[in-house]
């Protein structure tokens, strides 16, 4: 499995904002914007796991999930804020992350 725990400052190009959008439907009963969510770090996507998302509790995914409340800030906090973005998105979506992580590792 990957690490994904390393974090930086960084832009994020959210596969999930366009044309590659595929939710991901977990094992634990929610949707997630996509597959990687669902990795060991998944309490980064606490906010989109509600008790009110939960599959068990919704009729419409569409109007009750994905253009919920919730969803509407995550992908925002993608947008504006990509430094406080799951580990997940860091690692999968964002740009520059390697290289600016091997540059810290080798200051040490
Ligand atoms: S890793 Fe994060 S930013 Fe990338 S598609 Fe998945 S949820 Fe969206």
């Amino acid at each position: 499995m990957t690490n994904t725990n390393q974090t930086d400052t960084i832009k994020i190009d959210p596969r999930c904002m366009g044309e590659d959008f595929m939710p991901a439907y977990s094992a634990t009963g929610y949707i997630l914007p996509c597959c990687y969510a669902d990795n060991y770090n998944i309490e980064d996507f606490d906010s989109l796991m509600e008790d009110h998302l939960s599959i068990d509790n919704i009729e419409d995914i569409e109007k009750e999930v994905l253009n919920s409340k919730e969803w509407n800030n995550f992908f925002k906090l993608l947008k504006v804020t990509p430094e406080l973005a799951p580990r997940s998105c860091k690692f999968y979506c964002g740009h520059n992350w390697s290289t600016a992580n091997r540059i810290k590792l080798g200051d040490n």
